[in-house]
């Protein structure tokens, strides 16, 4: 590994999830959500037919209200029910108080609206997107990685510019996170923006029609991710990504909290 970061995180607290669980480290988060991908893939040896089965059922706000004449398996159910959710609520523990003092105008808001059952859903999702595209993602000639604004260093004025297509980070701030992934991004030929703007489909869309092979990498809030990679996917754009490591940004929280993300794990997507 070409970077060393293991003392820069601080367990953190989200709205609804925490990568951290009970422990000081993301690193079970992944081993957890890794071993249930396999475990699926024992089930369906095809990823992509896996795939689809699982975004059917994140449909359902419940996986108990489901799913006649879906098309889904109800093994894959069962399986849901009884060893993914209950290896994956440490991380969620926020949801169900968040939903329950979620008022009338915010429900309207359908990120914030995700349940529980949904963010399980994501994490095996997010895991199993990396792993049908992590080979077509790193041979893309044109690499881009789309970083969120609420992860800069918040002590300090950020000194981001407008850049091509997006903001660019300028470097202000050697402990900032956004500062931490661009050097690493760039060390892998992919370019680094910072995410403020509206309307990115379009930008994708251009990015697209210039370049052969084009693909991109994302970080965000967990539906947010999983969200964008439904939406590359669908535009046929190679796409990885890495979630925060909670959700602590003024959109859930009101204003906006200290966050991060694995360093180490978005190094072993690229590399
Ligand atoms: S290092 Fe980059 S993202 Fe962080 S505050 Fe400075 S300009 Fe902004």
């Amino acid at each position: 590994m070409k970077t060393e970061h293991i003392s820069i995180y601080k367990p953190v607290e989200g709205k609804t999830y925490s990568l951290f669980g009970n422990t000081h480290s993301t690193d079970h988060y992944y081993e957890t959500v890794s071993q249930l991908v396999d475990l699926c893939l024992k089930q369906y040896t095809d990823s992509l037919e896996l795939l689809l089965q699982i975004q059917k059922v994140s449909r359902k706000k419940k996986l108990s209200k489901k799913l006649h004449g879906t098309g889904v398996n109800h093994s894959l159910v069962s399986f849901l029910k009884d060893v993914v959710n209950p290896s994956l609520l440490v991380y969620t523990k926020g949801v169900t108080p968040h939903l329950r003092n979620l008022s009338l105008s915010r429900r309207r808001d359908w990120t914030l609206k995700t349940t529980e059952d949904q963010y399980h859903l994501y994490m095996l999702e997010i895991e199993l997107v990396n792993r049908i595209h992590k080979e077509k993602f790193k041979v893309c000639e044109y690499k881009i990685a789309l970083l969120p604004y609420c992860v800069r260093e918040l002590q300090k004025q950020c000194h981001a510019v407008m850049g091509d297509i997006e903001h660019i980070c300028k470097g202000c701030t050697e402990t900032c996170f956004i500062n931490r992934a661009t050097e690493l991004l760039k060390e892998y030929q992919i370019r680094p923006y910072i995410w403020m703007t509206m309307g990115y489909e379009a930008k994708l869309k251009k990015l697209k029609a210039e370049h052969k092979r084009f693909g991109v990498l994302g970080i965000a809030c967990i539906p947010e991710l999983a969200k964008g990679m439904r939406t590359c996917t669908k535009m046929d754009i190679p796409v990885v990504g890495i979630p925060l490591n909670a959700n602590r940004c003024a959109r859930w929280m009101g204003d906006f909290y200290e966050n991060s993300f694995s360093l180490e794990q978005l190094e072993n997507l690229v590399r």
